[in-house]
Formats: structure tokens, sequence, C-alpha cells
């Protein structure tokens, strides 16, 4: 199921025309799906590669979701990612590789350049940004070389940090985390298409995700971390993260084993998780759920086969929360890898710049109240 925010006012100039690099990929096709009746945005140019340059994104795009290609998207140029584009908002879903050049093209041309891709989150001028989490960390902004010029980079965290960085903020702000231990399961959709070859991924586990170990490690100390002037200083706290690549869809799921400086009753560690809100939800973004963390109370959830879709994949599941005799407290995490773990979440950034006011666009959007509605 994908949102239809259809019913939420669009802005006093009409919807924010937005550019998407990497359309055609599994991470792209979510943001085209998403800003189709988008309220605030439309999609307006589409980039990718060599492959798909000249063609019309319908004919370009091998459609990997459920439903059509949306109809507004369909007939749009593939232009080279390096084009000059006229976007204010560009959202970024290309490798790495081709991110380290054209992100700061962008953004030296005055865009705003919202990535999902680890180029730049790890920068100390670059906010690694979950908007219920750390939306403070937009000051740094105003330190990158491209702010004069109005342009910026914001990055969102790797797919599975995202998950793992909503369920441990709120515990860091109520009982500090002292360490953490991790083990992911991560769905093949997190591999792009065409991913993993399928006599590799079918009835098997792959105990290696290259490169992926290491951003667990480190992205969720800098999304946690205090802003001390015009720099993070990062949270202290050590994880130890072992990842898998399982037959999944879509849905990383994450087994969390964390050690408290307050220890505290396993029930005020569920009402905390559980009461978790932020400024996506104070303002009523558009792509903000109603409750960024759901807790299960069942003793088999959450499963990415039936709660990957909640909150229209912006919640993040947290179930099987117990206590453990080696750390403090255990649980399961269940994150939508394409939707809050990049599409969705960049979104959500650009919803919330525009929100600020820090995109050259009107700071009194509407809110979007009770606008999520199955599409
Ligand atoms: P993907 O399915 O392989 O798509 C890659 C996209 O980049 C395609 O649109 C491709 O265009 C385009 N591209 C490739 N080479 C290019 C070039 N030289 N110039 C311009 N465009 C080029 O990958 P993905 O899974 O969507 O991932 C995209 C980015 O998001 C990666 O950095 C990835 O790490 C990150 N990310 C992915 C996930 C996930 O769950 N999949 C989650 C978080 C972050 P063509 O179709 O024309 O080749």
């Amino acid at each position: 199921m994908s949102p239809s925010l259809s019913k939420a006012a669009a802005p006093p100039g009409g919807r924010i025309p937005v550019a998407v690099l990497g359309a055609t990929g599994a991470v792209g096709q979510r943001m085209a799906v998403l800003l189709s009746g988008h309220p605030w945005f439309r999609l307006a140019e589409v980039a990718a590669s060599e492959r798909s340059i000249g063609k019309s994104y319908g004919e370009a795009t091998r459609w990997i979701l459920p439903g059509d290609i949306p109809e507004e998207s369909r007939g749009l140029p593939v232009v080279p990612a390096d084009s000059r584009l006229s976007s204010k908002i560009v959202l970024s879903a290309v490798d790495a590789s081709v991110a380290d050049e054209i992100e700061p093209l962008h953004a030296r041309n005055g865009a705003i350049v919202v990535s999902n891709t680890k180029s730049f989150r790890m920068k100390p001028d670059v906010p690694l940004l979950i908007p219920e989490v750390n939306p403070d960390h937009l000051a740094l902004l105003e330190s990158q070389p491209w702010h004069a010029s109005g342009g910026g980079i914001v990055t969102n965290p790797n797919c599975s940090v995202v998950g793992l960085a909503m369920a441990l903020a709120p515990l860091h702000a109520a009982f500090g985390i002292e360490s953490v231990v991790v083990t992911t399961l991560q769905a093949l959709s997190g591999a792009g298409y065409p991913g993993v070859p399928s006599l590799d991924a079918l009835g098997n586990v792959i105990p290696f995700i290259d490169g992926e170990e290491e951003k667990i490690e480190r992205e969720p100390q800098k999304i946690l971390g205090r802003l001390v002037g015009p720099r993070v200083q990062p949270a202290a706290f050590p994880i130890s993260v072992s990842v898998n690549r399982v037959p999944v869809r879509d849905g990383h799921t994450e087994s969390v084993f964390v050690r408290l400086a307050r220890r505290a009753p396993i029930e005020e560690i569920g009402q905390t998780l559980s009461r978790f809100e932020g400024e996506p939800q104070r303002r009523e973004l558009p792509s903000a759920p109603a409750r960024p963390i759901r807790l299960r109370e069942e003793r088999d959830r959450p499963q990415p086969a039936r709660d990957v879709e909640e909150g229209f994949g912006m919640t993040v599941t947290v179930g099987r929360l117990r206590a453990d005799p080696v750390f403090d407290a255990r649980f399961t995490v269940l994150v939508h890898n394409t939707v809050r773990g990049a599409a969705g979440a960049a979104l959500l950034n650009a919803e919330l710049l525009v929100a600020r006011g820090l995109c050259g666009a009107t700071s009194d959007m509407p809110a979007a109240s009770e606008v999520l509605v199955a599409g």
C-alpha cells in the first residue's frame, strides 16, 4: 500500500517542483510513487545514467513496485544527472560513486540536495537527519560552502540505521545508552535493482553486505550526537554489528541488545518507546506518521510480511521487548528500507526543510492533518 496525500492543500504558489537523481532505480521509483499526488511537491525532473537518457521515464524504467508507474511522471524526459536543473529541491538516489561529484555540483548551483547516499553523511558540516530525532542538526547547513548561494546537502541515514537510531533515540534521551549489539536481517530490495542474483538469494542467508557494518557502527552516534557550536559531538556509546542478507522483499529486521546508563523497568522502557514523537508530528508534515514507533506486544511480531507497511512504511515497528540477562533490554526492530529507510526519509527531510523555510520556499505551508489515506 502506498500513501496518497492528495487531500492536503497545495502551497499558495502550487506544488513545488523537485528533481530526482537516479529516478529509475529501486529508491528513485519509490520517490516517484511518494511524489505522485504529494500535497507540497511535484516530480518535475528525472535524471539517470546514460542508459536511460533521451527516453521518457516510462520507457527507461523497469518498474518493480506494485501498481503502475505514476501517470504524472511517465512522460518526463530522462536527463543526465549533471544537467543544470531548474528545481530548487533535488532528491538524490544514485550510487555513491556518482553522488561524490554530482551532489556538490547541484548544491553549488543553489539547489538543496536531499541525499540517500553515503557520500557526505559523515562530513562534519552535513546534517545526517532523522526529523523526529535531530532536527537541530540542520544548523550545520550554515557552515557549508554553498550556503551563500542558497544551496546545501542534507543526508538521510543508511536504511538499517534509520530504524535502529529511531528506537535508540528515546532510550538515549531517557536513560543514556552505554552500549549496543545489533544483528540485522536485511531485505533484497536494499541491494537495489537487479541486486542480489536469484541463485544466491533464494532459500539462503548471506552473512555479509559490503560496507554495511561500518555504517551501522558509526552513523547512529552522529545522529544522536549533540550540536556544540557549528559541529556535532557524537554520542559516545559503541555499537557491535553483524549483518545478513535474507530472502525478504522489503523490510530490514534487527535484533537489538542495549545496555543503559540508568537501569529501568522494562515497562518504563516500553512507555518511553511508545510515547516517542518529534517535530514532524507536531508540524503535521505530509509524510509524518501519526506515531514514529509502534510497540507491538505479540510474542511473534514484528514480521516484514505483516508489519512493513505500518504508517505507510514510515513507522518503525518494535516488538519482543524484554529484559536481558547480559544487557538491560533486548527487542526487535523492523524498518521499511526503501520508504522510511530511503525515499520516504528523504521526502520527510525535504518537508522539514520547506516547513522551516530553508529551501527558499514559504515557511507557512499548510499542515497535512488527517491526510494519509490508502492509495
Ligand atoms: P539502483 O536500483 O541500482 O538504482 C541506481 C540509480 O542510479 C538508477 O536510476 C541508475 O540509472 C542511476 N545511475 C547509475 N549510474 C549512474 C550515472 N553514472 N549517472 C546518473 N545516474 C546513474 O540503486 P538503489 O537501491 O535505488 O540505491 C540508490 C542509492 O540509494 C544508493 O546510493 C544506495 O546505497 C542508496 N540507498 C538504497 C536503499 C535501498 O533500500 N535500496 C536504502 C538507502 C539508501 P539507470 O537506471 O539509468 O542505470
